[in-house]
């Protein structure tokens, strides 16, 4: 008898993050993993900093001076507020709780990568519905609802394709739910979409049992290092989450910098300035040079390349890489001639239009 793990762990496929060095290169130009080009609040650095004072001290296992600042930042009510290492965490404890052998998590066909993962770590079954436009499709994923889905995750708007669900679809999708799927919306990119229609999820988990938003500080917030996100719940899935967290789940230092973060909401304006100028330059520089690149609500555009030999998504990341730009790309997602860009500085984004520019030339 050899060491078995459980059925679905040994066909996860390992998650390859964005790639952050090149070896023999110190400037490199990083818009592989949808960071904060302004980096974190100078206010979160100095309460981390201030935080190795106390590196002794256990955090607090609840996170509450946190959860209560959030509830007040979004009027919501801190106890259906649980917090997580990354909301990745909250996504792998929310299939784990809900989905085993024999269940199905659903999601949309380019939907974010976690899903699948979390999906197998916990023996399910993950299930896609195609997109219409590189966009979620509510008809298609309600057709692939059976009744062993358990869970539907949402990214809204998605990564990496940057498109989005108004608040009509969602509730929509919604509405047609058998009341036993739980509906996670993840809105990981939801402080920087500015579209009238759009909407965070945080009215349907108030007003139903089966809805669940998750929010993360690694974005917009600028703080990807600390790992710290959270999830807004109905009572009955907070208490499950919470029995199965486990109970130091949130590094102190996450919870103060999380804290002075969430003070300054200052820092969250000027971030989502500096990305609507910036997205709006690149898409217009972007589609100059030729490529395709999709409407994105979020810090990142997914640009789509041609299949001729030589100026393919490959080739593209390889050209970039030489230069010491780094972009993401996207086989794992199904988009294998697509390649995805975070929104830089001013400076980050010239030069990797410039570099672009040279490629394609
Ligand atoms: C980046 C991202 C997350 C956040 O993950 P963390 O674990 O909080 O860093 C979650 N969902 C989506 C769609 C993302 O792009």
């Amino acid at each position: 008898m050899s060491l078995t793990p459980r059925p679905g762990v040994l066909d996860v496929e390992p998650y390859v993050g964005g790639e952050a060095a090149i070896a023999g290169r110190n400037r490199v130009i990083r818009l592989a993993s949808n960071e904060n080009p302004l980096g974190a609040s100078a206010h979160a650095r100095a309460a981390y900093e201030a935080a190795a004072q106390e590196l002794h001290r256990y955090p607090d296992g609840a996170s509450a001076e946190l959860r209560r600042a959030l509830g007040a930042l979004h009027d919501l009510d801190p106890a259906r507020i649980v917090c997580g290492a990354g909301s990745d965490e909250l996504i792998g404890l929310l299939v784990r709780a809900y989905a085993g052998p024999g269940d199905e998590v659903l999601y949309s066909a380019h939907g974010f990568l976690m899903y699948n993962i979390a999906a197998k770590t916990a023996g399910a079954t993950p299930v896609t519905a195609r997109e219409a436009n590189l966009t979620a499709d509510v008809d298609a994923l309600l057709a692939k609802v059976s009744d062993r889905t358990r869970l539907l995750f949402l990214a809204n708007p998605n990564n990496p394709t940057g498109t989005y669900l108004p608040a009509e679809e969602l509730r929509r999708l919604h509405a047609a739910l058998p009341p036993e799927v739980l509906l996670v919306i993840d809105a990981a990119y939801a402080e920087y979409v500015t579209a009238p229609d759009y909407e965070d999820g945080r009215a349907l988990v108030a007003a139903r049992d089966n809805v669940v938003m998750t929010r993360t500080f690694s974005k917009i917030y600028g703080l990807a290092a600390l790992r710290l996100g959270w999830a807004y719940c109905p009572p009955a899935v907070a208490e499950v989450l919470n029995r199965v967290r486990a109970p130091f789940n949130v590094t102190r230092t996450a919870q103060v910098a999380g804290l002075a973060a969430v003070a300054d909401q200052d820092h969250v304006a000027r971030s989502r300035d500096h990305n609507e100028t910036w997205r709006a330059w690149l898409m217009e520089n972007l589609r100059g040079l030729g490529v395709e690149v999709t409407p994105s609500l979020g810090n990142f555009l997914l640009i789509q390349f041609t299949d001729v030999p030589g100026r393919t998504a490959p080739d593209a990341l390889a050209a970039l890489k030489e230069e010491g730009v780094l972009l993401r790309g996207m086989a794992a997602y199904g988009l294998p001639d697509c390649l995805r860009m975070t929104v830089g500085t001013e400076a980050e984004n010239r030069a990797a239009v410039e570099a672009l520019r040279r490629f394609l030339a």
